[in-house]
């Protein structure tokens, strides 16, 4: 596996050109360079010439990155924030214990989440003329495959099932890359045991994580989410009523294009796009307890983007969020995954 040093030309290609302060929620709040990735970059050069030890202090500077990608999408140097907070994080996971016992604890909550798979309800097997493998992902099992079961088979698709697990994504942010591994190589064990078949994947974080496993060693494979799926079959279902929804864009979700044509193509489907539909909704205020005051400002400025739209329904297509804007909606709206809501709502 790929380690900090590896980066160090891609660490020493930052321009200190500061493009990055300029879109980066956090920094808009903090003022503060050690947030950014120009602060984070000086820090790791520090790290990488052994100038700087790595400490708490750089580890709360990283953690404060809610991985949002705005600035890898400017970066002149076209560096990816994502990938090198999470290899400089892994240093720190290396040397901390108390790190290793939150891992461990995480693993026992996601492998609590496999349980609820004996609640997925089996539909009646018909003949399908397509056939794709579905990615559940511990995420959607919390919403309920069911739902995108059911749109999928809508569009004359068997939809294979396998037993996967989490993707790997939250050990990966946390820099513990052997849990993360250890999900990847299962997840190619199970596919190797299925067709050359598309797999498909409602949660765009899911989608994004399942793309990177190339980059850490993994074989190339053919990922979809669903909603490309939906447009390319040109599914344009007709909600039972009239419904008004906004959307929420995930910061892990590449391409808003398809969600867009779902949100667009829909009968009976009224979207409002909200101001700031694709700024992070600050996910990581959940977990880092230590900057709530910070992380609060971006949820306040999601949920008055929210509320001006004056829509009831808030959607969007990834778990992490789903849960990040309900904890915060305080019962002035709905949150629900895009998938799952039309899959709801759908006239038989
Ligand atoms: S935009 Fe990229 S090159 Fe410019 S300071 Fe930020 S990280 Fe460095
Ligand atoms: S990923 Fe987002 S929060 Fe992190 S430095 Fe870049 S813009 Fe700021």
């Amino acid at each position: 596996m790929k380690k900090l040093a590896d980066c160090k030309e891609e660490i020493h290609s930052c321009s200190k050109c500061g493009l990055c302060q300029a879109v980066c929620p956090l920094y808009k709040i903090t003022g503060n360079d050690c947030t950014v990735s120009k602060g984070h970059f000086i820090m790791l050069r520090g790290l990488l010439k052994g100038e700087l030890k790595m400490s708490k202090t750089i580890k709360r500077y990283l953690d404060m990155c809610l991985k949002c990608n705005a600035c890898t999408k400017f970066c002149p140097s076209g560096i990816d924030v994502t990938e090198i907070v999470a290899l400089a994080k892994a240093e720190y996971f290396k040397i901390s214990k108390k790190e290793k016992i939150k891992s461990f604890i995480l693993k026992q909550l996601i492998n609590c989440l496999n349980i609820t798979k004996i609640f997925v309800k089996k539909r009646k097997s018909k003949q399908f003329t397509k056939k794709i493998i579905y990615f559940g992902g511990c995420g959607s099992r919390v919403e309920g495959n069911q739902h995108i079961i059911k749109i999928l088979n809508t569009m004359d698709t068997e939809v294979i099932t396998p037993d996967f697990d989490c993707c790997g994504f939250p050990f990966f942010v946390r820099g513990d890359f052997d849990n993360f591994k250890e999900y990847m190589d299962k997840f190619y064990s199970i596919t190797e045991k299925y067709g050359d078949y598309d797999i498909v994947v409602n949660c765009a974080t899911c989608e994004k994580t399942l793309k990177s496993y190339v980059k850490w060693g993994g074989k190339e494979i053919k990922i979809k989410n669903v909603t490309e799926y939906i447009r390319e079959n040109n599914l344009k279902p007709e909600l039972k009523k009239p419904h008004t929804v906004t959307f929420h864009k995930p910061c892990n979700m590449d391409n808003f294009e398809d969600a867009k044509w779902i949100l667009e193509n829909t009968k009976n489907l009224e979207y409002i796009e909200m101001k700031g539909f694709d700024s992070c909704c600050g996910l990581e205020g959940i977990t880092n307890f230590k900057e709530r005051k910070v992380m609060s400002k971006l949820f306040k400025q999601k949920h008055n983007n929210i509320k001006s739209t004056g829509a009831k329904t808030v959607l969007t297509s990834c778990l992490a969020c789903k849960i990040t804007l309900l904890l915060f909606s305080c019962g002035k709206y709905q949150v629900q995954d895009l998938v799952a809501f039309l899959a709801k709502n759908v006239k038989e």
